[in-house]
């Protein structure tokens, strides 16, 4: 699939060229491409209709220079070693990029869960946790919600954990409320899109009331996303899933088409929407585009048919390094992952704080702390990008590359 092996060589070539203007030795570059642990384990369940499964599971850890590791977990019929291992070096540099104490890892299981029951996607996450739990924990590697589990799969986790060693909540972030999670943190990936938006939007001094945008990827990101850039008075104009789409001319109805898709599963025939192919709404015109599903959709193949003017990456490694330079050269700004998706760690990093202290914060304070650390970073990135003559991206590589060479040498390696 491209879209893993382009997300890891996307990431080595944004790293290479970030340790280059840094000045830094083949050594050090080596090192942050590499990563401190993998970890890949079989895990066999038993299906409802009674024949045996195996799945693949897997966990890496980036970086743990600045903190425990911190990332995501993912069920996808398409995960494997090589994704997970670009995804979890891409957090080393999203927690530095927004200077929270946290390295970066990642895992996933070659799963589709929309394909398993209930019960079987429970045995698969706790046997999981089985066999992976010395690795993992509140000062070690944090797991969070990504494409394919949510707050019901992270209460699960922190179920068998806990079982083993008693009633731990910090070892996990994205849980239910109930188990401690986070007030916020549903919202807190497409709330900080919407931060990075306004932001950028200041900077550039034009306004964002009218502005359009089309968004793919209709899960938590996307739909949170869609309701944070409303709330700035942009129009959603369209918005799409894996294998469906709705494009309306005035702005999409978010609530209708969550609706419609609880109840008939895709976004297929949308009352008073158009129907759109989904493989179009990348090249729909727009002001912004914002790819929110999988990895390595934005290629040398379609990047010359990208006809917004921003491109804002709330999906985890959206565009190779070929189209990054393809956009670049036609004069599209993109707002990249590790800045313009980062407000689900932070939140996830405010849950770890809470948990870590028995403290339960108020939405106001979670939101406020939120628009204060991302509203920071965008800014550094954009006065960082001014002041060296260079693209967002590559500001935001400099800026994290050289914080966790920073922790590294203060390490002494
Ligand atoms: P999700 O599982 O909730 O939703 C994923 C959505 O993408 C679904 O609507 C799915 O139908 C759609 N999709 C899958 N393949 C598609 C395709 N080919 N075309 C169009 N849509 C497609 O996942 P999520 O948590 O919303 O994550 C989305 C992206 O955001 C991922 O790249 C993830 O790594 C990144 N991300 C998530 C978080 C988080 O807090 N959940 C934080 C940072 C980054």
């Amino acid at each position: 699939m491209t879209s893993r092996i382009s997300m890891r060589s996307a990431y080595e070539t944004f790293l290479d060229a970030a340790c280059e203007r840094l000045g830094y030795s083949r050594s050090i570059t080596s090192l942050l491409a590499l990563a401190a642990l993998e970890i890949k384990v079989e895990i066999p369940i038993v299906r409802d209709n009674g024949e045996l499964a195996i799945f693949s599971g897997y966990r890496v850890q980036h970086q743990n220079a600045r903190g425990p590791c911190k990332g995501g977990l993912r069920y996808h019929p398409e995960v494997d070693m090589e994704e997970v291992r670009g995804l979890a070096s891409l957090m080393t540099m999203k927690t530095a990029l927004v200077d929270i104490p946290l390295g970066g890892g990642k895992g996933g299981i070659d799963c589709d869960p929309h394909q398993l029951s209930s019960r079987e996607l429970e045995t698969l996450t706790r046997k999981f946790v089985k066999r992976i739990h010395r690795e993992i924990g509140p000062n070690s590697d944090i797991m969070a919600p990504d494409v394919g589990t949510d707050a019901r799969v992270m209460g699960w986790i922190h179920s068998e954990y806990s079982a083993i060693y008693g009633h731990s909540p910090a070892a996990v972030t994205g849980k239910p409320l109930a188990l401690g999670g986070s007030l916020g943190r549903d919202k807190a990936t497409g709330f900080g899109v919407g931060i990075v938006v306004r932001k950028h939007a200041e900077h550039v001094d034009v306004p964002l009331k009218g502005a359009t945008a089309a968004i793919q990827g209709f899960g938590n990101v996307g739909i949170h996303t869609a309701r944070a850039l409303c709330d700035l008075g942009m129009k959603v104009i369209a918005i799409s899933d894996s294998r469906s789409a709705a494009y309306r001319k005035d702005g999409v109805d978010i609530d209708a088409l969550i609706k419609q898709k609880k109840e008939r599963g895709s976004l297929h025939e949308a009352e008073e929407h158009d129907e759109l192919e989904p493989g179009k709404l990348l090249e729909l015109e727009c002001d912004y585009l914002v790819p929110a599903a999988l990895g390595g959709v934005i290629t040398a193949e379609n990047a010359d048919r990208i006809a917004a003017r921003v491109v804002v990456e709330a999906a985890n490694g959206p565009t190779t390094s070929e189209a990054d330079r393809r956009l670049g050269e036609r004069g599209i700004t993109i707002l990249p992952d590790i800045l313009a998706n980062s407000g689900g760690v932070i939140v996830s990093y405010f849950e770890w704080v809470q948990n870590l202290q028995r403290e339960v914060w108020t939405l106001e304070k979670i939101d406020s702390a939120l628009v204060h650390i991302l509203g920071k970073a965008a800014q550094n990135v954009f006065t960082h990008a001014a002041d060296k003559g260079l693209d967002f991206r590559s500001a935001a590589f400099d800026i994290a590359v050289s914080r966790v060479k920073e922790a590294l040498d203060a390490t002494g390696f």
